[in-house]
C-alpha cells in the first residue's frame, strides 16, 4: 500500500472507532435507568436502599476453603445439597439442627417491616432480622418491635457498607460497634449474637473482629434473590424448592419495593410450617 492509502485506511478506522464510540454512548443513553448498579446495591429515589448478593469475585474463599462452586458463575449462596460446610470465611450456612431459619435484611422499613412483622405474627413464627445502624436510628421503635415480638437481632452494619471487609480492623469495629450501640440504644434488652456481611463479601478481617466481638459471621444458604425484585412468584418457587432442613434463607423487608416479598411470604409462611419447624437464630449459644 502506498502512504496514501496507509493514511487513508487510518483516517477510515479512526472515523469508524468514533462512530462505533458514538453508537455505543447513545444506546446506553436510550437504556432505561436500571434499578440495579453493578455492586448489586438497588437505587431508586426514596430512603437508603441496600441488597445483598452473592460475593463478588473480589472475596474469594478463604486459604485452603474452596466454595462449592468455582464455575466461572459460581454462585457461593447456592444451596449446598445438605452440606453444612462453613460459608465464605467459616460463616454460618445453616442452623446446626433440622430446623430453618428465616432471615430479613436491611432494614428496619417503615413501609415493608410492620407488613413482615405481621405475617409472621399470624403464623407465630420467629425470625431473624439483620438490620443497618442508621436505619434502627431512624425507626428505633421499629427496632423495639422486632425484639419485642421474640425475633433475633443481628448486626448489619452502620450503612450497608458492602467493602467494610476491606477497610482497617479499626475501621470495622467501629462500625460494628457504632451499629450495636444503636440497636442498645433502641432496645437496651436485645441480644446481639450475629453479623452479617453487606453483599456477603467477608474478609478474614471481618470474620476477625466478629470473633473479637463475640459476634458469629452469619451467612446463609437459600438466596432467591428477592432484592432484585424478580415477582412473588419467583422468590416463592425458590424458596419452596430450595428450602430443606437446617436451611438459612435470605430475604429482605428493606431497600426497595419489597411488595414480591411480603407476597411471598404470605404463601410460603403455611407451606414451610408444614414441612419445617422455624426458629429465630439463637441468641444465648450460637
Ligand atoms: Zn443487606
Amino acid at each position: 500500500m502506498s502512504g496514501a492509502t496507509v493514511r487513508a485506511t487510518g483516517i477510515v478506522t479512526v472515523v469508524l472507532a468514533g462512530l462505533l464510540a458514538s453508537a455505543y454512548v447513545l444506546g446506553r443513553s436510550l437504556v432505561p435507568e436500571q434499578h440495579t448498579t453493578t455492586t448489586g446495591v438497588a437505587s431508586s429515589t426514596a430512603g437508603p436502599h441496600y441488597a445483598d448478593q452473592p460475593p463478588s469475585t473480589e472475596f474469594p474463599a478463604a486459604p485452603g476453603r474452596a466454595l462449592p462452586d468455582t464455575s466461572p458463575d459460581a454462585d457461593p449462596s447456592a444451596p449446598d445439597s445438605g452440606d453444612d460446610g462453613p460459608g465464605p470465611f467459616g460463616a454460618r450456612t445453616a442452623t446446626g439442627s433440622a430446623r430453618v431459619a428465616l432471615t430479613f435484611d436491611d432494614g428496619p422499613d417503615p413501609r415493608w417491616t410492620p407488613q413482615v412483622l405481621a405475617l409472621l405474627s399470624q403464623y407465630g413464627v420467629k425470625a431473624t432480622f439483620c438490620v443497618v445502624g442508621e436505619n434502627v436510628e431512624s425507626h428505633p421503635d421499629l427496632l423495639r418491635s422486632i425484639v419485642a415480638e421474640g425475633h433475633t437481632v443481628c448486626n448489619h452494619s452502620w450503612r450497608h457498607d458492602v467493602d467494610l471487609g476491606k477497610r482497617s480492623p479499626e475501621t470495622i469495629r467501629a462500625d460494628l460497634l457504632r451499629t450495636n450501640d444503636a440497636i442498645l440504644a433502641a432496645a437496651p434488652d436485645a441480644h446481639i449474637a450475629y453479623y452479617r456481611q453487606p453483599g456477603g463479601a467477608w474478609t478474614a478481617s471481618v470474620v476477625s473482629v466478629c470473633a473479637e466481638l463475640g459476634l458469629t459471621p452469619l451467612h446463609w444458604n437459600v438466596d432467591p434473590s428477592d432484592w432484585k425484585a424478580p415477582g412473588a412468584t419467583t422468590i416463592e418457587a425458590t424458596v419452596r424448592t430450595q428450602t430443606g432442613p437446617g436451611a438459612i434463607v435470605l430475604m429482605h423487608d428493606a431497600g426497595g419495593d419489597r411488595s414480591g416479598t411480603v407476597a411471598a411470604l404470605q404463601r410460603l409462611l403455611p407451606e414451610l410450617l408444614s414441612r419445617f419447624e422455624l426458629e429465630p437464630l439463637p441468641v444465648d449459644a450460637p
